[in-house]
């Protein structure tokens, strides 16, 4: 076991690094978050977009989720959960929705524009979602997919907060 101090210092460095290990660049949220904000922003550089991707990206509350997300993401990859929950998450059930609910801790940082981005993304699953939506892929992304949406959605709203401040 760590301890306490070692613990927090890597969780950062884990979280960026499993979202790496797992198929996720942070440009390919910064493209998000692009797709999200370019038809408000006419001037808007994905250069912002990485900006507010990184800053999301240091809160301990969306590393805690990355943590957690993929975590049980390559365990039940791993076929090493317990039933039912093994089944119920490798092939991602419609109405299990912890997935989501993780996914909020993340959107709630920056308020309430954060869920009208994050259902509409969801649903359109532009760029990298679609990538691991592909069920064909034989990994598992059920959290993954989720926790990526959100970030996107809260840097959104961070570009946005930010935007509205300066007007
Ligand atoms: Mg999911």
């Amino acid at each position: 076991m760590l301890e306490k101090n070692k613990a927090i210092q890597l969780t950062e460095e884990t979280a960026r690094e499993w979202l790496k290990k797992r198929g996720v660049e942070v440009k390919d949220i910064a493209e998000l978050v692009y797709y999200l904000q370019e038809k408000y922003h006419p001037s808007l550089s994905i250069e912002d977009c990485l900006e507010n991707v990184e800053r999301v990206l240091s809160k301990r509350e969306v590393q805690n989720a990355i943590l957690t997300g993929i975590q049980l993401d390559i365990l039940a990859e791993q076929k090493k959960l317990e039933e039912p929950l093994q089944s119920i998450i490798e092939v991602d059930e419609g109405l299990y929705g912890v997935d989501e609910i993780l996914a909020f801790s993340i959107v709630n940082i920056y308020g309430s524009i954060g869920f009208t981005n994050y259902g509409y993304i969801d649903k359109q699953k532009p760029g990298i979602l679609a990538k691991l939506n592909d069920k064909s892929s034989g990994q598992c992304h059920t959290f993954l997919d989720d926790i990526v949406g959100a970030i996107a959605a809260a840097a959104s709203s961070r570009l946005a907060h930010r935007a509205a401040d300066i007007e």
